[in-house]
């Protein structure tokens, strides 16, 4: 079944889901069903995981005013989204991903201040999540963790995995296995960043990108993904580049 898989051909990864042109919430199963309907390559969203061990989908390390890592994922449940979902967990998130098969998860690990084993406890229920609901195919992993990333690869060697901080360079990505970068756009603004990427045969993301003019400066520098709040406006601006 995997071998049919074809996903969508742009560039276009909405950031949080597809959420405020249609005024949804960010990070919920609205919005990534808006950038699934939308044909984004991806649909980019943040984990962080309860006090009882449930990996949901949040921003922030708290979910509306309750602390997440510190809280029962029935504590959660006490608050709603704007639209009336209850905050989604990761399991929920990646069946409805999975019933389709142009728009890949991209799922970013989101670390805690100074809890560097509940990170890793983190990750590993999410690569095994990410195993057990059959979703592999769908999900690339962000972080901007290097030990998030690097875990994600001792466990699934072959998991497309990017790294967010910006402080790391392109070798050193390799080296580790990463598949490349995604930086802030402006760390791209100095040095070699698109030569060298392609010369290491590693692919280059950059957040979060709404104006046209950026859009415009990384599409002219041939990059392989854009992150962004504004995934019509970047799909109107690709017609009329063609
Ligand atoms: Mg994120």
């Amino acid at each position: 079944m995997e071998n049919k898989i074809t996903w969508n051909k742009n560039p276009v990864i909405a950031h949080r889901g597809a959420w405020k042109k249609k005024g949804l919430p960010e990070n919920s199963i609205a919005s990534l069903k808006e950038a699934i309907k939308l044909g984004c390559y991806g649909a980019e969203f943040d984990v962080h995981m309860t006090m009882d061990s449930i990996l949901v989908v949040n921003h922030d390390p708290d979910f509306l005013g309750i602390p997440i890592a510190t809280s029962t994922y029935t504590q959660l449940l006490e608050k709603k989204l704007s639209n009336g979902e209850s905050i989604p967990t990761l399991e929920a998130y990646l069946k409805v991903g999975k019933t389709q098969k142009g728009t890949k998860l991209i799922l970013e690990l989101k670390p805690t201040k100074n809890r560097a084993e509940w990170d890793l406890q983190m990750t590993r229920k999410a690569v095994a999540m990410v195993q057990q609901t059959g979703a592999t195919a769908w999900v690339d992993y962000i972080s901007f963790s290097y030990a998030i990333g690097e875990e994600v690869l001792a466990l699934q060697p072959n998991a497309r995995v990017a790294y967010l901080n910006g402080d790391a360079t392109l070798e050193k990505l390799k080296a580790s296995g990463f598949d490349g970068a995604d930086y802030h756009f402006s760390v791209y603004k100095n040095g070699d960043w698109f030569t060298k990427s392609k010369a290491l045969g590693l692919t280059l993301n950059a957040w979060t990108v709404n104006t046209l003019e950026d859009m415009n400066w990384l599409l002219d520098q041939d990059i392989e993904f854009i992150t962004t709040n504004e995934p019509e406006r970047l799909f109107e601006l690709l017609k009329t580049r063609k």
